[in-house]
């Protein structure tokens, strides 16, 4: 019977394949939209980029193109997945790694019969999973003569040019595919243009003696706007370190560079790449070292800037030329006709507009992402939709056009129909993005969330509690904060409204964005503790997730603890304090997916009540958040939830009211197989609903006698799941 089936499925695949067609997804790091002449700006005739431009021409271009999170890893892992950075749980650069066990795309073309290959930069820690074939640079990779992680671990460095040999590679895989009559996608994933800028050699005197424009806010002072923007450290004026970014040898000699980083580009060349480096680069040094000392701030920042710009738009040029290259061979090779390309990049950049380099901030030039995808024989070209798309939109329209179904928890939304229908923005589409950035220690932007219509731009900073509001129209360099304005209170509102609405509609709330406190040292410590100990727990039948009640069976419920968990090798994730929020990053972050345990206790979400009395749905947000992790993560594990255990003395007090609220909730979580409630609540209280004071004393945490009977009830629910 299985052979039959195999068999059909053997006949079915070619036929259904010639409706599936190629797509090669050209993918680079950092691209701005206005390095790009395609949409024009200021670097159109100077710097222009004709191979991305043609397939512009012959595709479409979208204008209103965003990402959800302005960072390189983030901005891959929603294309993956779908789904903003809250829910697929990659939320930052500086901590974790990317779930790979969760659903991506690839995984899904793959069972929708497509060959699948990534080849490039990954930068999501953990290796790619859901790829037929992948080669990827380790985190970051390199410029010149980088290095490769293969398959099976090994890394292989091949000296030359990083965007040359990912083209390289590109085209062989293309060429050597084993299985023809597969269609496939692959994922070409460029370094450049991401820092540090170092350009192909071919390219190092490209742009000499040119005066790159500046833009009109290369000196914004930053005031009419919230002191949050005079904070970041991300400024050519400030930031630019002497080695790494400006390309100058030894120590600095002037206190308006950084120091400490130098260029390690550099320190990978060979000695003759290393001669003809400096033959580029040595005389302009030279002659800033001499000028330096009586360099006016002002004259130093341009300098700074015209070096920046130049090594910037250097490596786009090969990136373009790569493009080309690669769509040669597509005609050659007759791939042509049946490969969707897409050209995109993670997210945009500041190319000195409000005097800045990097990306993170709201504003437009890191908010956008450039998308321009050609689809011989169904987009029309030359068309520009008006539709506003985003990353989280890659996967489903991916999905869309391999004939496959959309899972109904992607986030995004297929761009097909916009393909299909002449550029025109269907009836139901979105009429505003949804933005999440949650901070990094890197160049010290503030955290920050928002929402962007076609007109308005809201932005909140939830550490400060204050918001943006810009009029794009009126104000497109977002140089005035019109948020306090009388005249724009009614489109504050307005903003408002729609920023809780889209929070809601993506489930983004403070109960389910992961957060850590590693600023409050004893939390930190416990942290370092606890991952040590899930090095050493392996074997552990049972782990316990919580907050401080959780915590407390290292102490107040020792003896029970000792008696009945410690023989199973428990391992206690209790955190005293911690929210959803707290424990959804600890699990995000932490090593725990190194256990496989039998069984997970969580006990969570009564710091949500107590500490800003949150709705429950919200908290129960952030519960599902945490179940939706650990399906990941253990499979396999059976889930004992408990219901949030009872507070305050009075049964009408409104903080016992929110835990029962949220324990009717939790009902709606449980499914008989994996995850199961454990409701112990009575125990806890007199008939009339008071708390018996013996065993919650202050009213919140338990007494040894009240961990006796929590272990009691847990040891037989242990024993009625089998364990
Ligand atoms: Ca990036």
């Amino acid at each position: 019977m299985k052979r039959l089936a195999t068999a059909i499925l053997a006949i079915a695949l070619p036929a259904l394949s010639a409706e599936q067609p190629n797509i090669l997804f050209i993918f680079t790091d950092d691209h701005a939209l206005q390095a790009i002449s395609a949409y024009g700006g200021r670097f159109e005739k100077i710097a222009p980029t004709k191979n991305i431009d043609r397939l512009a021409k012959e595709g479409m271009i979208f204008r209103n193109s965003f990402c959800g999170n302005s960072i390189c890893g983030p901005s891959r892992a929603s294309i993956l997945t779908g789904k903003h950075s809250h829910v697929n749980g990659f939320m930052d650069n500086d901590s974790g790694l990317f779930d790979g066990g969760q659903q991506t795309f690839p995984k899904l073309l793959q069972k929708a019969g497509y060959e699948t290959a990534l080849i490039g930069k990954w930068h999501l820690v953990s290796n790619p999973t859901g790829f037929d074939h992948w080669e990827i640079l380790p985190s970051q990779g390199s410029y010149v003569n980088p290095d490769f992680i293969q398959m099976d671990g090994s890394k292989k460095r091949v000296e030359g040019y990083v965007t040359d040999i990912i083209t390289d590679k590109t085209i062989e895989w293309l060429k050597n595919r084993k299985d023809k009559t597969k269609p496939f996608v692959l994922m070409t994933q460029q370094k450049a243009p991401h820092r540090s800028w170092v350009p192909a050699p071919r390219h190092y005197k490209l742009f000499d003696g040119i005066d790159m424009p500046e833009p009109p806010t290369l000196f914004d002072d930053h005031s009419h706007r919230i002191e949050a923007l005079k904070k970041q450290e991300m400024t050519i004026a400030k930031h630019f370190s002497w080695g790494l970014d400006m390309f100058l040898h030894g120590k600095p000699t002037d206190p308006r560079f950084i120091g400490g980083l130098a260029n390690g580009e550099y320190a990978r060349m060979t000695n003759a790449q290393k001669t003809e480096f400096d033959a580029a680069y040595g005389p302009e040094n030279e002659k800033l070292l001499a000028a330096l000392p009586t360099m006016t701030d002002d004259d130093l920042t341009r300098w700074k800037y015209q070096r920046y710009i130049k090594n910037y738009l250097r490596t786009i040029r090969a990136v373009d030329e790569n493009v080309g290259r690669t769509l040669e061979y597509l005609e050659e090779s007759g791939l042509a006709k049946s490969t969707v390309v897409i050209y995109s990049s993670d997210q945009g950049f500041y190319l000195g507009e409000h005097g800045w380099y990097d990306k993170r901030w709201m504003f437009e030039e890191s908010l956008k992402m450039p998308c321009v995808i050609r689809w011989p024989g169904v987009i029309k070209p030359g068309v520009e939709p008006e539709a506003m798309i985003q990353n989280i939109d890659y996967a489903p329209t991916f999905l869309e056009m391999a004939g496959a179904a959309i899972p109904a928890d992607m986030q995004g939304k297929s761009i097909v129909p916009i393909l299909k229908g002449e550029g025109k923005t269907p009836d139901d589409w979105r009429n505003a993005v949804f933005y999440q950035y949650s901070g990094e220690n890197t160049h010290h932007v503030a955290r920050h969330d928002g929402v962007r219509d076609s007109r308005h731009k809201l932005m909140h900073f939830p550490d400060t509690k204050e918001w943006m509001l810009f009029d794009l129209e009126k104000d497109p360099q977002e140089m005035k904060n019109v948020f306090a304005d009388p005249t724009y209170s009614a489109v504050a509102e307005k903003m408002k409204t729609l920023y809780a609405d889209l929070k809601k509609q993506y489930a983004a709330n403070d109960s389910n964005l992961p957060m850590h406190r590693l600023k409050e040292s004893w939390w930190k410590d416990r942290w370092v503790v606890k991952n040590k100990e899930v090095h050493n727990s392996k074997d552990a039948k049972i782990v316990f997730l919580g907050d401080s009640i959780t915590q407390a069976w290292e102490d107040t419920g020792k003896s029970a603890w000792d008696k009945h968990f410690a023989p199973l090798g428990a391992v206690n994730w209790g955190y005293s304090g911690d929210r959803t929020e707290h424990l959804i990053w600890r699990l995000q972050n932490g090593n725990i997916q190194r256990l496989n345990p039998k069984v997970a206790v969580i006990l969570i979400g009564t710091n949500n009540t107590g500490h800003s009395q949150r709705p429950a749905a919200e908290t129960l947000a952030g519960i599902r958040q945490t179940l939706n992790d650990l399906s990941w993560k253990w499979p396999d594990t059976k889930i004992i939830l408990m219901s949030i255990f009872p507070r305050a003395e009075k049964a009408d007090d409104p903080l016992r009211q929110l835990n029962d609220e949220i324990n009717e909730q939790l009902k709606t979580l449980v499914n008989g197989k994996r995850i199961h409630l454990l409701d112990i609540n009575a125990k806890f209280m007199n008939d009339e609903g008071t708390l018996r004071k013996e065993l919650l004393p202050d009213l919140l945490h338990l007494s040894p006698a009240a961990y006796d009977i929590w272990a009691d009830a847990l040891s037989s629910k242990l024993n009625e799941l089998g364990l």
